[in-house]
């Protein structure tokens, strides 16, 4: 037994009192559930109780178990500890002696069979009244399986995480309500920034500034409601460019059915919306090379047949002309050479009267065509043209409309030439919208449906008002003026009528009527 210094005792009581004082100590520790140690103020270990005794396998009659200070030094004892654990052990319990203080640690301890578990071990002085140091207490608490859980929890999470980067697409998990918690790798080298900052994705740059109220609104109403969600969205890569991704999100929720996490999926699209409008530029091309291919085929017919009667008429006329030249002039002649002229126009009007009625007598189907189907298809064909010419294009149909008969392609065909052409009107005009709104009613009274063509271009001269539809009248330097003249033969075929008027404020109004479909016998 040590020798302690007493300030208010004689030190034989105080030393009888304080090994009584131990004794009781010891007793108590025995008996709590956990494993408990007393060391001397030097740091020799005097006592384990004897849960911890019977842990490390030590003999019934151990000196440890008695609370017999054996004079042990740290070093002695610290054999009972893993080695890669001596250091940190070492450091902490000389930091302990030195400054009298508390101290907590966690180290593996040998048990009998040589075997460690990990236990976390809290350290104590315990000081008599007047401060002077007693013993230090130690309780270890076996943390082993604490250990081994989070041990297993943290492979766990390197394995989803593993897992998430082995996804092919930028992967977000997002706490209920909606905060970022984690991403995968994928992200962070998309973006190039921290978690932190993309945090802030809300108020950065990081989604597309035209996009971005519109991923704000439905990002709050989907977190409000809880319904998976999927959005097209432009972000931007860390080098500044934005890319279109496909964005999906949805709830997983925890056995209660609360939303434990949201789980968010971002697709690059970029590659696919690039293709979709290489794909809508060919059609739209397609659309223009079809259209210029009837028109070819047409315009090669017609000057072939309409050269022939002008060719003749030029050569009459030359001729005439020599023969009034002619001293004396010889009238006959002339007479007779404009004779031929005339004969010769009027075989060309014939020709073009023919190409209009081979128009009209083109085997039109007689299919019942739901028209606005017919037209939105149309609509598709030019809406990159429109977009070209920043023409925004506005759709009015009117519900239930009856189907008209006829022949769906060349209806489109009418379509097509209107919508171009009206385009083309509006790609002239400097300032004001360019608006073309395309509307489909019904018009019982004329037993049928009525379409309209509105732009906002700069409308018609009283002069284009009256020979819009004649053939060979164009005012553009490549146009070909035939177009509105088939249309109208085309309309005409099908039993409606096709006219134009001014639209206001300003452009033209293009409309057409088309018979509905006969029901019953
Ligand atoms: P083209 O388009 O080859 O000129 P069209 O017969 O289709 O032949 O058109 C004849 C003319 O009618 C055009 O050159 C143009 O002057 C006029 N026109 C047609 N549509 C419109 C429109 N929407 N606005 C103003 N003018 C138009």
């Amino acid at each position: 037994m040590h020798k302690t210094r007493s300030v208010d005792l004689d030190e034989g009581k105080k030393a009888e009192e304080q090994s009584r004082f131990l004794a009781q100590l010891q007793a108590s520790l025995n008996v709590i559930p956990a494993y408990a140690w007393c060391a001397a103020p030097s740091g020799g270990l005097t006592f384990v109780n004897k849960r911890t005794a019977e842990y490390l396998g030590l003999p019934h009659d151990h000196p440890l178990r008695f609370g017999i200070d054996v004079g042990a030094q740290w070093d002695a004892h610290i054999a009972l500890l893993h080695p890669d654990d001596h250091e940190k052990s070492r450091k902490s319990w000389s930091t302990c002696l030195r400054t009298g203080e508390f101290a907590e640690e966690s180290f593996r301890v040998r048990n009998a069979q040589g075997g460690y578990r990990w236990f976390r071990s809290r350290v104590e002085p315990l000081r008599a009244s007047d401060g002077t140091l007693l013993q230090w207490v130690g309780v270890n608490v076996d943390i082993e399986e604490l250990t081994c859980a989070e041990q297993a929890l943290r492979e766990s999470e390197r394995s989803s995480r593993s897992a998430i980067d082995g996804i092919a697409g930028l992967v977000a998990i997002m706490a209920p309500n909606g905060e970022l918690e984690t991403v995968n790798r994928q992200v962070f080298e998309y973006f190039g920034q921290s978690l932190e900052e993309l945090k802030n994705w809300g108020t950065s740059d990081a989604v597309h500034p035209e996009d971005l109220p519109h991923v704000v609104e439905l990002f709050k109403r989907v977190i409000a409601s809880g319904n998976p969600y999927h959005i097209d969205q432009r972000l931007r890569r860390f080098d500044g460019e934005y890319r279109w991704f496909e964005t999906r999100g949805v709830p997983v929720r925890d056995d209660s059915g609360r939303i434990a996490r949201w789980y968010v999926l971002h697709t690059d699209i970029e590659d696919r919306i690039r293709a979709l409008a290489r794909l809508e530029q060919m059609q739209s091309d397609f659309a223009h090379m079809n259209r210029v291919a009837t028109m070819g085929q047409l315009t090669a017919s017609i000057t072939h047949e309409v050269n022939q009667p002008i060719t003749a008429a030029v050569t009459y006329a030359l001729a005439a002309r020599r023969f009034l030249s002619a001293d004396p002039p010889n009238f006959r002649e002339v007479d007779d050479a404009l004779s031929l002229i005339v004969k010769e126009g009027t075989r060309a009007g014939e020709v073009v009267e023919r190409v209009r009625a081979l128009i009209k007598k083109m085997p039109a189907r007689k299919d019942a065509v739901a028209i606005d189907d017919a037209i939105l298809e149309v609509i598709a064909l030019t809406r990159t043209e429109a977009a070209n010419n920043s023409v925004s294009v506005r759709t009015q149909f009117a519900e239930g409309l009856p189907r008209v008969q006829g022949d769906r392609v060349q209806l489109q065909q009418v379509m097509l030439n209107l919508i171009v052409n009206a385009i083309q009107a509006m790609r002239g005009i400097g300032e004001g919208a360019r608006e073309l709104q395309i509307s489909i009613d019904a018009v019982p009274s004329e037993g049928g449906v009525r379409v309209g063509v509105r732009d906002t271009g700069p409308g018609l001269s009283p002069e284009s008002l009256s020979r819009l539809f004649e053939p060979f009248y164009t005012t553009k330097p490549d146009g070909m003026g035939m177009g509105l003249s088939i249309c109208r033969s085309i309309v005409e075929a099908h039993g409606g009528r096709l006219w134009a008027e001014a639209n206001e404020p300003r452009g033209t109004i293009f409309q057409f009527t088309l018979p509905a479909v006969q029901v019953g016998p």
